[in-house]
């Protein structure tokens, strides 16, 4: 925020699933991260870090517990299943912005590089309030991971949701922002299509992704398709209106075949019935299309009116300003 005290209480919200393979080290990083952050006097000694344990089955949320009993600049809190990872950061976020100022969210595995920090925080002092860490490489994910989340962004892009370029979760939001996130009352919220559309001053800094400390990626292929399905699904209403589209190219080769049939008929070069047949299947289909997509259409207004989102959101009423 623009006028801000000297020194903000930072919260770095962390879902954790069966992550006990590197919570020790991630605490040991962040450790060292907050303690330099706070001597330099760049953010409140009030800061932590907050792990969120998503229902994990090994002994994470033990781990969790102990850290935080030790530490003062350490807390939790636990989800009472697995919900995904962009629910578990949902509860870390809402329930860290009662107490901070600005709130980071990252990965346990140390893939994002923690030094990235320094930077978003000063982005944030200097007005943003949304910083958007990017990757500027991906050379650490496999070709697979690669290439499927890059064509995930592009996808969505096209499919009108918008997402930043190679971007995850790794991201600053100031209070302000998360207060109006709180206002989305959506049941499937993709975090990563949401905050682009929230608006503010925002601005992006890049970093090297890293290989996972320790363990394995936590995002199944299963759950990687659910998250983009997701993503589409609660952002898109485009996928209804293509068959409505594809109705009409349907109708438009209905008008061919009919021509192509007549034609067929006229130079005697078919048996009977066989035209009207022809001309049938190709016309009711494309009307038949048709119809759905324009159903399609509604049932998109009403999904859209049901998350009712909030139609718009202000960044500065003067009449609040005290002389
Ligand atoms: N995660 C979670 N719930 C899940 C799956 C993952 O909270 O159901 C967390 C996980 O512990 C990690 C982050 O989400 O902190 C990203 O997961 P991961 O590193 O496995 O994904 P990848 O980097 O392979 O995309
Ligand atoms: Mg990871």
């Amino acid at each position: 925020m623009l006028t801000m005290k000297e020194t903000a209480i930072l919260y770095i919200v962390i879902p954790c699933y069966n992550e006990e393979e590197v919570l020790q080290e991630t605490t040991k990083q962040l450790r060292q991260k907050l303690k330099s952050l706070i001597d330099k006097k760049i953010i409140s000694s009030k800061s932590k870090v907050m792990y969120v344990d998503d229902g994990s089955k090994d002994n994470t949320w033990n781990i969790i517990k102990t850290i935080a009993r030790e530490e003062k600049n350490f807390t939790g809190i636990s989800l009472s299943k697995n919900k995904g990872q962009q629910n578990a950061l949902l509860a870390g976020l809402m329930t860290a912005r009662t107490y901070a100022d600005v709130v980071i969210s990252m990965d346990a595995d140390l893939q994002d590089d923690i030094n990235t920090i320094d930077e978003m925080l000063e982005k944030y002092k200097a007005g943003n309030d949304i910083v958007y860490a990017v990757r500027n490489k991906r050379t650490k994910d496999s070709f697979f991971k690669r290439t499927s989340a890059q064509f995930f962004y592009k996808f969505m892009n096209f499919l009108g949701a918008e997402c930043i370029y190679n971007h995850a979760d790794y991201r600053l939001t100031s209070k302000r922002v998360l207060d109006e996130l709180s206002k989305f009352k959506e049941t499937n919220l993709f975090l990563r299509g949401i905050f682009p559309s929230i608006g503010f001053k925002t601005a992006i800094v890049y970093y090297e992704r890293k290989k996972r400390y320790a363990g394995k990626s936590k995002y199944s292929l299963k759950k990687m398709f659910n998250f983009a399905w997701e993503g589409i699904t609660s952002f898109s209403i485009k996928p209804l209106r293509f068959i409505c589209v594809l109705g009409f190219l349907i109708l438009f080769t209905s008008l061919g075949i009919i021509i192509y049939s007549i034609i067929r008929k006229i130079t005697g070069n078919t048996v009977d019935g066989w035209t009207f047949l022809s001309i049938s299947i190709w016309f009711i289909g494309s009307l038949q299309m048709i119809s759905i997509g324009i159903i399609g259409e509604y049932i998109g207004k009403i999904y859209s009116e049901t998350k009712q989102r909030p139609r718009y959101i202000i960044l500065e009423n003067l009449e609040d300003k005290e002389n």
